[in-house]
């Protein structure tokens, strides 16, 4: 069943500038849909929409069958959750939790039992007596969730929740939000510029820049055939390896002294990808092409591997391979490297659409 849609929807802020040109997005009852992308992108703009703290310029905005474009934010039936938490710092833990409750005019024993139904969901009983000012951060996060969950409302919006909070306790905090998002199969719409974070938790992603939505699809979609040069960089860790290449007769020529065989209708300047993980280690004689190592960045569980693509005409293009295990290859020494085809990513360097 579908929960939201957005159909074509657009944002332009009173001082002239176009945040969000046309978006459109349905989104299925019980989906996690992440909205992830670059500072400035547009993210926040597009939730607040969503939440009526901010206009419509343009399009329709459906949640569960009813336009909402004009819909004051309390009566769409919606909880958000802020990257600040937003508590009130006068009021136990307990009074932030019920507070929109008690202002739904709910019974004192109805909020009782919310509350503390919510508070053991999310270990926070022996804290209902605080004030946010005694908690840890996690803590507050967690009390900022609760206070989102007692409302039982149609959909959750999430604007970075996370960013507050030591690299630790977000991992920890977005498998218990995942979980419970899963345990309530509450529709949720989550904004974060992590792209680890979006991966993690998303059903389906929007990769917006600029405003618009690059690509919506799900996590391994997205991984495996991004639909345009900034979604192959943005998606994955490190960055996909991105050369400007061009189609000619003899395949992909990476430069004077490298082509890669292959063959294509398509001719002219395109952009040729592989991530670091796809490249293989190999001997000098079944090599594609050798890399100068400049840098080596030991993980234990992996190791990245930095340098430039070795050519004789001294042209240098920037390089990662990404090799599990703990490897100690000698900086300046040439590293030989073959890339298997079926894990090139190709893309029209004009139009910016993927080619194969
Ligand atoms: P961040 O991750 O930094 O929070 P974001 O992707 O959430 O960024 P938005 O806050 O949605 O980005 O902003 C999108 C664009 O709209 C930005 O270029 C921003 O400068 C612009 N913008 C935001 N609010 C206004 C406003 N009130 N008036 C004019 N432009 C605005």
């Amino acid at each position: 069943m579908t929960d939201i849609i957005l159909n074509k929807i657009g944002k332009t802020y009173p001082n002239g500038f176009h945040a969000i040109p046309s978006i459109d997005l349905t989104i299925k009852e019980g989906e996690f849909i992440v909205l992830v992308g670059p500072s400035g992108c547009g993210k926040s703009t597009l939730l607040r929409m969503v939440a009526g703290l901010e206009s419509i310029s343009q399009g329709d905005m459906m949640i569960k069958g009813q336009r909402v474009n004009e819909k004051e934010p309390a009566d769409r039936d919606i909880a958000m959750v802020f990257q600040n938490y937003a508590l009130y710092p006068h009021m136990t833990v307990y009074a932030n939790m019920a507070y929109g409750l008690k202002n739904r005019g709910e019974s004192k024993n109805v909020i009782d039992d919310k509350v503390n139904n919510v508070a053991n969901m999310l270990g926070l009983e022996a804290l209902l007596q605080r004030k946010p000012g005694q908690l840890s951060g996690g803590q507050r996060q967690r009390v900022a969730m609760g206070r989102a969950m007692v409302r039982d409302p149609k959909v959750f919006l999430f604007d970075e929740p996370l960013s507050n909070l030591d690299a630790k306790l977000r991992v920890q905090m977005r498998i218990e939000i995942r979980q419970l998002q899963r345990k309530l199969g509450t529709t949720t719409l989550y904004v974060t510029h992590d792209q680890v974070e979006a991966m993690t938790l998303a059903d389906r992603l929007v990769v917006l820049s600029k405003g618009k939505a690059e690509q919506i699809g799900t996590p391994m979609e997205l991984y495996s055939k991004p639909a345009t040069p900034f979604v192959a960089a943005f998606i994955g860790s490190p960055s996909m390896n991105l050369l400007p290449a061009e189609l000619n007769d003899q395949g992909i020529k990476l430069s004077e002294q490298l082509t890669l065989p292959f063959e294509h209708d398509f001719r002219g300047k395109l952009v040729w990808g592989i991530r670091p993980e796809h490249l293989e280690v190999s001997d000098e004689n079944d090599a594609d092409f050798a890399m100068r190592i400049q840098a080596v960045e030991s993980l234990g569980v992996e190791t990245l591997i930095h340098g430039v693509l070795e050519q004789s005409d001294g042209a240098s293009t920037p390089l990662v391979v990404r090799l599990s295990g703990p490897h100690t290859p000698e900086i300046n020494s040439l590293m030989w490297l073959t890339v298997p085809e079926h894990h090139w990513h190709i893309f029209n360097a004009e139009t910016e659409q993927r080619l194969s």
